[in-house]
């Protein structure tokens, strides 16, 4: 039987704003030829794993019928242990990206506006309009967030500004002073996420992930994800640490048993591990410094990064641009990230993977460049 009321859609309609939602478009993932295929597309970590954490996600798989521990206490015991912080201060989830969205829901409402930054991560504007805000961009200076820009863009509506530090995909970061500037700034209202989910690779004596600040502010939060240099990215485990109100907040929408018991215990292992993730940040810094220098001999602009990628500026050499170097890389099977959704037509972003691939991909941009 139809319905009797003419003026009811003949489907369900999704709320407002919902289908203004940009789709997020991850990553190629498979090679168009080559004989291996390297991929460097997603900030994944070449070491992959921790030997431990993969022993402990394989161990989980013997108690598949039992629910995890809600609000996962033994890992945020081991996050506590390790980096020093409160655990009752801790959210966990499936991913940071979680996080982002239930700070998001918790904080921002239909009319509310949410700050990014110009070339920021695509998963804010989407968090933002999600939870039926507006996403309001500010322009970057340089490539780097501009505290100035973003404190301009402040209005009675604002409710949270995210900041991804270092940045993806520009691979840049803010000095902690310039952070401590932009919460200083704020309205004491309005909540401030510094996303460092590439905190562990950031060797600069100016840069801190924001703890201290955190632990001294009412309306500061800092997200952390497993996904990057703990190799969990297959997992899906963040977390976040914040004052306790905002703590209560993200719990109460937070949907109960969010965190697997298998990302739990591989979590737990991962983050003791230390040689581990002391090897991974050793091995970035060494490629890091050779891929920006030999990309930059290829006469490509390298933007400088702290991270674990860098963005790889392509001038129009011959009409041909970015999307023929991808082109070009893919067929020799290295994969690479497009970013001109980032703002970045004319650049991609290249993850430090192992020699091998770091080799094969310099290799193939010197061919593509013709050197
Ligand atoms: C990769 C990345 C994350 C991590 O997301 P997960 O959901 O934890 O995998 C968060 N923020 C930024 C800026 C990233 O690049």
């Amino acid at each position: 039987m139809t319905s009797e009321i003419p003026s009811r859609p003949a489907r369900p309609i999704p709320r407002a704003g919902v289908l203004d939602i940009p789709a997020y478009v991850p990553g190629r993932s498979k090679a168009t030829g080559g004989a291996r295929v390297y991929k460097l597309s997603s900030n994944e970590t070449p070491l992959g794993a921790s030997p431990k954490a993969i022993a402990a996600y394989r161990a989980a798989a013997e108690k598949l019928e039992l629910y995890p521990e809600d609000t996962a206490p033994s890992l945020r015991a081991a996050i506590g242990r390790v980096i020093g912080l409160a655990p009752e201060r801790l959210v966990c989830g499936t991913g940071s990206d979680e996080m982002l969205n239930l700070l998001a829901h918790a904080y921002v409402g239909p009319g509310d506006e949410g700050i990014y930054s110009e070339h920021g991560f695509l998963v804010y504007p989407i968090a933002i309009t999600a939870a039926g805000g507006v996403p309001v961009k500010v322009p970057e200076k340089n490539l780097v967030a501009d505290v100035d820009a973003i404190l301009a863009a402040v209005t009675e509506r604002t409710k949270i500004v995210f900041l991804a530090n270092p940045n993806n995909p520009t691979g840049t970061y803010l000095p902690f002073d310039e952070v401590k500037r932009l919460a200083a700034g704020l309205p004491k209202d309005v909540v401030l996420v510094l996303d460092a989910a590439y905190a562990e690779y950031v060797r600069r004596n100016d840069y801190e992930a924001g703890i201290e600040l955190v632990s001294t502010s009412e309306n500061v939060v800092m997200t952390r994800t497993f996904s990057k240099i703990y190799g969990l990215a297959a997992a899906r485990l963040g977390w976040l640490y914040g004052p306790p109100e905002i703590v209560d907040a993200v719990n109460r929408i937070r949907p109960p048993f969010n965190v697997s018991a298998a990302a739990i215990v591989a979590g737990i292992a991962a983050i003791e591990d230390r040689d581990h993730t002391a090897a991974a940040a050793e091995h970035n810094e060494v490629w890091l410094t050779k891929v920006t220098e030999a990309l930059t001999a290829l006469g490509l602009t390298v933007t400088p990064s702290v991270a674990n990628f860098v963005l790889v500026h392509f001038p129009d050499v011959d009409g041909r641009r970015a999307a023929d170097a991808d082109d070009f890389l893919s067929e020799r099977g290295v994969i690479v990230r497009r970013v001109t959704a980032y703002g970045f037509p004319d650049a991609l972003r290249i993850t430090i993977g192992s020699a091998e691939a770091n080799q094969a991909m310099i290799a193939a941009l010197a061919a593509f460049v013709g050197k």
